[in-house]
């Protein structure tokens, strides 16, 4: 089940509403796979090879943000549980990497998000849950 939420900035409220986590359908690897660009869909394709396919991996919508805009959003990501535990990921549309965010970090408080506006600490609220 997915969650959405709002960050909002405690100083400039600065808002910002995103759907995090993942849906019913999102341990189906053919729909999962829609949900990236075919450059990154190659990648996991290949990454899934290497493997013979026989590899664990999951699907999640992480809060994300870009190093260049730093702009906020939800973004698809490819986690491959195998000794190197690598998570692709698709890059903002400006070029820019992105740095993601745990959505349960940022409720258990151990991870934090700066305003993109202010750099001020955002507030994580819980709105409910999507399947
Ligand atoms: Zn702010
Ligand atoms: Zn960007």
């Amino acid at each position: 089940m997915g969650q959405n939420i709002t960050l909002r900035c405690t100083s400039c409220k600065n808002a910002i509403s995103l759907s995090v986590g993942q849906g019913l359908n999102d341990n189906r690897l053919d729909r999962v796979l829609t949900y990236f660009t075919d450059n990154n869909r190659e990648i996991i394709k290949n990454e899934l090879n290497k493997h013979g396919g026989n590899v664990n991996w999951s699907f999640s919508r992480m809060i994300a943000s870009c190093r260049i805009n730093h702009n906020l959003r939800s973004l698809p990501t490819f986690h491959i549980s195998d000794e190197t535990d690598r998570i692709i990921v698709a890059q903002c549309d400006c070029g820019g990497e992105h740095d993601i965010f745990d959505p349960e970090g940022l409720e258990l408080g151990t991870v934090k998000i700066n305003c993109p506006k202010c750099g001020q600490q955002m507030r994580y609220i819980r709105n409910g849950f999507w399947d």
